[in-house]
Parts: C-alpha cells; structure tokens; sequence
C-alpha cells in the first residue's frame, strides 16, 4: 500500500524526499494550491513525480457526501481507503462583512470539526458515535487530510485563518499520538499554518493523558466534556467516569498548561429534566472554582431512538444567566448546523440506515 503523505511532517519526509528544498515545494502544491496528483507538480521533474506517485497517495479520503445546513454549515461524509467512513462539519461561525463604502471589513470566519477515530471506545449514552462501537485510529494524515479537503472544496484561500476543533467523532486523546502530529503538521508554517493556539481538544476525560497532552507543551486549547457534576450521573452518562472520575480530571486541568490569555472550555451537554437544574449549576460553580473556565451549554441534539430530551430553551437561560450573575463566564452554543444533525455520528448513522 503506498504512504499516505499527509502521514508525515517535513522532516520525516526528508528520509524519503531529496534533496529537501523539493519538500517545501510539494507541500506548497499539497497544502496551498490543493493539488490531489503529483502529475501536477509542475516544477518538480518529471522522473521525481513518477517516483513520488508510485510511493505515496495525496488523496487517503474520498467524499462521499456532503449536507448544507441553511446556516452556511456543511457537513462532510469522508471515505477512507478500507470503505470505513468519518465526517466533519465546516461551521461557519460569522458571514463575511463589508464596510460602508463596500470595502471588504472581514471574510467568512469558519471552524471546521474534524474526527479523530472510526467509532468511540468511550461509550457515552447519548452520543450516536459510540453507537456503532469502535472501529480505528485515523492516522495524522487522515486527520489533516479532513480539512485540507474541506478547505479546497470551498475555495477557501491557503492563507485565510480558521480554527480546527477535535470534537467530530472519536475520543482524541485515546489516539493521542496521531492526534499529536496531526496537530504539529496543521501548525507548520510551510504548510497549513494553523497554530495550535488555533486548535481545541476535547476530551471525555481520560486524566492521565491530559496529563500527558500538557506535557508535550503544544499550545493547545482544551475543552472537557464535563456534562454531570455529580459522579454518580457523569457515570451513566460516561462509562470512563469509573476510570477517570471528576476529580481527576479537575485536578489534570488544574496542571494544564494555559496559554494567559486563554481559558479551558468545559462543554455541559443539557438533557432535559436530568442536568438542567440550578442545584447543578451551583455545584459547577463550586467544582471550576480557582480554574480559568468558560462553560459551554449544548443542547442535547436527539435522534431517532435516542433515550433523552433536548432542554427547555427557560432552563438553559436560567442555567447560564446563574452562573454568569456569579462572575463565571458561560456560553450557550449555537446549534449551528443542527439541520443537518451536526453532532457527532449523525450524518455517518443517517447514510448507513439508507445503505
Ligand atoms: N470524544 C470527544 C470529542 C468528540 S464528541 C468528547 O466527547 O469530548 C464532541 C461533542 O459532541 C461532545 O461534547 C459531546 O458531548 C457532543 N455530543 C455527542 N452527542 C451529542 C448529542 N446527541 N447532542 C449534542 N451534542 C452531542
Ligand atoms: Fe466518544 Fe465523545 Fe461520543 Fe463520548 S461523546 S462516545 S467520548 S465521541
């Protein structure tokens, strides 16, 4: 099977590529120009794209289909080479403005969603990725290879900004080694230049390789999948809260690295008439005391089948306005793309039940 170059970053490429100048001139037809052969790379010699060719794929994912959410979001099926499938969902979080005298003021903004592994070993239960069990670890050219596509199929310029979040489908830190150098291959400045003060995991909550992530000193942003303050509800909700309980997690972010002028996001999935009340609020309020947190409130997004209720639109205002009247900053997430289901394991569940 041949390599996926996407795989690597610049120096490991440099084993198989030389001399190295023609590595920053591939990447620049990869990641810039968007370029899906070597045949195209017209300033590398012709005998060179034959070798590249017969080594290396530029194109580990196929998009089998794509949705268009009435808000500007879309959502991508992706293929990968063994008929496995993953999605990712470009979010278009502002439009573009215009001054008054028609000058452009900023382009779109977009953050795009991208998957970690084929299923979830972490089990939630109102998540549809767990659903179908796990599969595999994407490896870090199938993440980058995410955006990258995403990126071309919208005409959206190599040098324009956007933030990557790792909160499609997988648990990221249980594939923390390829999420890892997907992250440095986003940030390098040769290619997709994305820092990783531009990125986000989230996580469920596995401690010690939160732990493990703040060692490596990436500048990455964290988001915890809190959802319960309770250990008892965090446990039906998420198995691996027999393993990782509040605490430990708590504690782990307490040692994270933060960048000043950052704060760690923890996300709190609302289900209806099981973690919307204000008892909960205030124990969140006394569990992220001393910690530099924004929260996120999400709406439980249902599907057919699934054993809980969205909340009541009163209870996550009254939920959040608790905390924020206490001086803890707190967000309700838009529901962007939630026509076309744009949480995790939606799309991939709908195109199997039609299959
Ligand atoms: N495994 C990681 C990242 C992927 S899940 C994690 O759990 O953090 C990304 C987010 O989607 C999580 O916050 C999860 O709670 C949310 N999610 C899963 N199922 C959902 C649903 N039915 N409605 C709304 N959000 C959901
Ligand atoms: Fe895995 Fe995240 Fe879904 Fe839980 S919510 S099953 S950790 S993808």
């Amino acid at each position: 099977m041949k390599k996926i170059l996407q795989d690597y970053s610049k120096e490991e490429l440099a084993e198989f590529i030389k001399p190295s100048f023609r590595i920053k001139q591939i990447w620049n037809w990869c990641y810039h120009k968007y370029v899906t052969s070597f045949e195209e790379m017209k300033n590398l010699p012709t005998a060179m794209r034959a070798e590249l060719d017969s080594q290396f794929t530029l194109t580990p994912l196929k998009i089998l289909t794509i949705q268009n959410s009435t808000d500007g979001s879309r959502k991508y099926l992706f293929e990968l080479h063994d008929g496995h499938t993953v999605e990712a969902v470009l979010l278009l979080m502002k439009e573009k403005e215009y001054h008054e005298d028609g000058t452009l003021k900023h382009h779109e903004r977009y953050t795009v969603c991208i998957s970690s592994q084929v299923g979830c070993k972490v089990g939630c239960a109102f998540c549809l990725t767990a659903k179908g069990g796990f599969v595999r670890d994407l490896s870090p050219g199938e993440i980058v290879t995410q955006l990258l596509m995403i990126k071309a199929d919208n005409d959206i310029e190599a040098n324009r900004r956007l933030n990557i979040v790792y909160m499609g489908m997988g648990e990221p830190l249980d594939n923390l080694e390829n999420v890892a150098r997907a992250i440095r291959i986003f940030a390098d400045p040769d290619g997709l230049a994305i820092g990783a003060h531009r990125q986000t995991i989230s996580t469920s909550g596995l401690s010690t390789k939160i732990e493990k992530l703040g060692k490596m000193d990436l500048g990455i942003n964290l988001a915890i999948s809190l959802h319960a303050v309770d250990d008892k509800l965090r446990q039906e909700l998420m198995p691996i809260n027999k393993a990782y309980n509040i605490k430990s997690i708590i504690d782990a972010v307490r040692n994270f690295p933060i960048n000043a002028r950052k704060r760690v996001m923890f996300e709190y999935l609302v289900i209806k008439d099981l973690n919307d009340g204000l008892d909960a609020a205030k124990k969140l309020l006394s569990l992220l005391n001393g910690i530099k947190a924004k929260v996120n409130l999400i709406y439980f997004n249902p599907y057919p089948g699934s054993p809980f209720q969205r909340p009541d639109p009163k209870d996550m205002v009254a939920f959040q306005e608790f905390l924020t009247s206490r001086g803890q900053l707190c967000t309700i997430r838009e529901s962007k793309g939630l026509d076309i289901s744009a949480a995790c394991g939606q799309l991939r569940e709908q195109e199997k039940k039609e299959n």
